[in-house]
């Protein structure tokens, strides 16, 4: 079904596209694995959907938050490489190796416990999470150092991943970048040799000496920019567009939406669309970001309600405004980065946070 035809909102998502960006990244690590980080439901966009894809286009590597999500993706997909970011859950250790799943080791306690089941059933396969500057998840260099000094802790484990994670690759010029690289190697140094991951989507960006042995994107391949400060090498893949429901003249003096937040001073043409924040469409968005009606760009005025958000659209004729008429949110000429910036977020988060209320609509657009 088009849009055109449907009776509400439409979210369509291009997995021909995510596929694309696949092998742009691919393209760009000239003969490095690339993994794909698909958490939280594929970053909103439908991991039931996108993972197939994904290993169709030849990814053998996927990285997960939670366990459950890891249990949901085996499901997909009985072949590849599962990793756990946020390791396994304490007690359900045994589960990740039935399963085969790979927690990742964050802090010696998960190791300590990996170990064990190790001892219990065999020779495991480890991914050692090194923490390198965003003082999050992974053993910081005092717990390397430890690992370093008694390495029977790491006894039964096959160091198959040593990875990290940086604070600013999206900031191609931040010190950190470097920083954080050459502490990776330090630790890394401290440690038996086994392969290494540093790069989310911006640090396969950043050159191939951040490339290592595995790339872990996530957010370049559902259409985010890895290279804010660049044109965005990535094919879009969501487009989020809602109809108009209803049309106002305004011809004297009024308000537009709850705490009367906008006003019309004079005629004025206000068209309400059926999306608000319980849709994903951020609140901070109100009085802020734009949407198009056949590619002009109109502004949305007042706040955003829970279900509803509205248009000025007096710069249009009223025949281009009639309820029925397609307006476009996010995605093609509002792109998706764009509005998350006038909503003072990232595309991240307004992926993650689409809504379950309208129709999903998968299509294969670039092939
Ligand atoms: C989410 C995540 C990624 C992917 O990051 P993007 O910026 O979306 O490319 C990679 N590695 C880790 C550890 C992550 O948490």
């Amino acid at each position: 079904m088009r849009p055109s035809d449907a009776a509400g909102t439409m979210l369509t998502i291009d997995l021909g596209a995510i596929a694309s960006n696949y092998r742009t990244l691919n393209d760009q690590l000239g003969g490095v694995r690339c993994a794909a980080a698909v958490k939280a439901n594929a970053y909103g966009v439908g991991v039931a959907q996108v993972a197939p894809v994904l290993a169709a286009a030849g990814c053998n590597d996927f990285f997960v938050a939670t366990q459950d999500e890891a249990l949901a993706l085996r499901s997909l997909l009985p072949e590849p490489t599962i990793t756990v970011l946020n390791g396994a859950d304490p007690g359900r250790e045994a589960e990740c190796l039935d399963h085969d799943l790979r927690p990742a080791l964050n802090d010696l306690g998960q190791i300590e416990r990996w170990a064990t089941l190790a001892r219990e059933r065999g020779r495991l396969d480890a991914v050692l999470h090194l923490d390198t500057g965003m003082c999050r998840l992974g053993l910081p260099a005092y717990e390397v150092e430890r690992l370093a000094t008694e390495p029977e802790r790491l006894d039964g484990l096959n160091l198959i991943l040593i990875m990290s994670h940086l604070a600013c690759a999206d900031d191609a010029g931040h010190p950190m970048n470097q920083q954080q690289r050459m502490t990776f190697d330090r630790l890394r140094q401290m440690l038996p040799s086994a392969p290494a991951s540093l790069a989310n989507s911006s640090g396969i960006y950043l050159g191939p000496e951040f490339h290592y042995d595995l790339a872990r994107p996530g957010v370049a391949l559902y259409g985010g920019n890895p290279t804010p400060d660049k044109p965005n090498p990535m094919a879009e893949v969501i487009r989020l567009q809602s109809k108009i429901v209803q049309v106002r003249d305004v011809d004297s003096p009024q308000t537009v939406g709850y705490g009367a937040a906008h006003r019309v001073a004079g005629p004025a043409r206000i068209a309400t669309v059926p999306v608000g924040y319980a849709d994903g469409y951020r609140r901070s968005l109100s009085g802020r970001a734009f949407a198009a009606i056949g590619g002009a760009r109109v502004p949305v005025v007042g706040r955003v309600s829970m279900d509803l958000i509205s248009l000025d659209v007096s710069t249009l004729r009223p025949e281009q405004t009639r309820p029925g008429t397609t307006v476009d949110l996010i995605g093609g000429p509002c792109p998706l980065d764009e509005i998350s910036a006038l909503g003072e977020t990232i595309g991240y988060e307004l992926l993650t946070s689409l809504g379950q209320r309208y129709e999903r609509c998968y299509i294969d657009g670039v092939s």
